[in-house]
């Protein structure tokens, strides 16, 4: 049967290749064609011999996932539906601005977690990604954006903030991570790279010491009584559990600061308390952060409306007479659902709701 060759890591793919006698250099030579060139067939590697160029294609591939559904915003926002080979799908979105782009990934089809202002959450869980179907996202968006030219690079910061808590698929993220990181290969080092998570406390320790890539935070509470209203997760682990894990990893890793999210609902979170709240809870544990006050993005059928513009910017100023770094996050591809939160895969979203191109 023949095997796609992007679903062995590169310890397998140089095992591999050692069993057929070939040197160590071979599987680093494979490696930069697949993952710094993008190349989509053995014929195109011409540094290696047309003999093995021959067994290669015969018993493996280099095939990339569908994409089911290409979308592009007013604002340039670009968001793909992928499909794999089970016929399940995730959404990555693209966005470009003019010093760098971003591609928001998605770790899991759908969501075990139920954050009540998440779109994604609305969708059961389904499954865990491998870590090639996490890597296959990246490779398609490059090569939709024409990104193979390493001088040109278009796609500069990944972001795990797609469907799924990265955290609870922690060993495929991670295996995607070190891809990532591979200096031949897709070479985007971890402070490139922000794993954002609902708060899931042992993986957050973990990804301190292993990964070092940021860490963003839903945090969108600021306390137990509302977060375990809106994040159920904060049942499991409370407020100070998870701060207590957030001082650690700024110890662990000093050069960065961690980003809370906070997602601004109407009446919900977003008074003039709340903001004194937060700014106690960073001042108790002394955090190094910053908070992106994110303007709530409609879905239907959920429960909160957007805070006014006025408000958050209130909001945003008790913040930074605290001296804490707050920026408004702006709204991004909310035509075509690309927005932060309001991820669901496609076919989902019509056979629920039925109003989506
Ligand atoms: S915010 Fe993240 S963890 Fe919560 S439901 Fe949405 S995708 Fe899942």
């Amino acid at each position: 049967m023949i095997k796609n060759l992007t679903h062995f890591t590169k310890q397998e793919l140089e095992a591999g290749l050692a069993n057929l006698g070939e040197k160590p250099f071979r599987a680093k030579q494979i490696w930069n064609w697949i993952y710094a060139r993008g190349v989509k067939s053995f014929e195109e590697m011409t540094n290696i011999s047309q003999e093995m160029r021959q067994k290669l294609s015969e018993n493996f591939s280099l095939s990339r996932p569908e994409i089911s559904k290409d979308l592009t915003s007013f604002d340039g926002t670009r968001k793909w539906l992928v499909k794999f080979e089970d016929g399940r799908e995730v959404e990555v979105v693209y966005i470009p601005e003019e010093t760098r782009g971003t591609l928001c990934i998605s770790s899991q089809v759908g969501c075990t977690l139920a954050c009540k202002f998440c779109h994604t959450g609305t969708q059961t869980w389904v499954r865990n990604l491998e870590f090639h179907e996490i890597i296959a996202q990246i490779l398609l968006a490059k090569d939709l954006i024409s990104d193979w030219d390493k001088k040109t690079r278009k796609l500069t910061n990944i972001v795990f903030m797609g469907m799924g808590e990265p955290f609870f698929n922690y060993e495929n993220v991670a295996k995607a991570v070190k891809i990532l990181n591979d200096v031949d290969g897709l070479d985007l080092s971890a402070r490139k790279i922000t794993i954002s998570t609902s708060g899931l406390v042992p993986e957050i320790l973990r990804c301190s010491k292993e990964l070092k890539t940021n860490l963003a935070i839903s945090l969108h509470a600021t306390n137990d009584a509302l977060r375990t209203d809106i994040m159920a997760i904060n049942k499991k682990y409370p407020l100070a559990e998870l701060l207590a894990a957030c001082k650690i990893y700024n110890r662990e890793n000093p050069q960065q600061k961690i980003t809370f999210e906070y997602v601004m609902l109407a009446g919900k979170n977003d008074q003039e308390i709340h903001a004194q709240e937060l700014i106690k809870l960073i001042k108790k544990f002394n955090l190094n952060v910053k908070i992106n006050l994110i303007p709530f993005n409609p879905w239907n059928g959920c429960e909160y409306d957007r805070t006014a513009l006025l408000q958050i910017q209130k909001f945003q100023k008790i913040l930074k007479d605290a001296d804490l770094i707050s920026p408004i996050r702006k709204t991004r591809g909310d035509d075509v659902l690309a927005a932060c939160g309001q991820l669901k895969s496609e076919s989902e979203r019509e056979k629920k709701y039925n109003r989506h191109p």
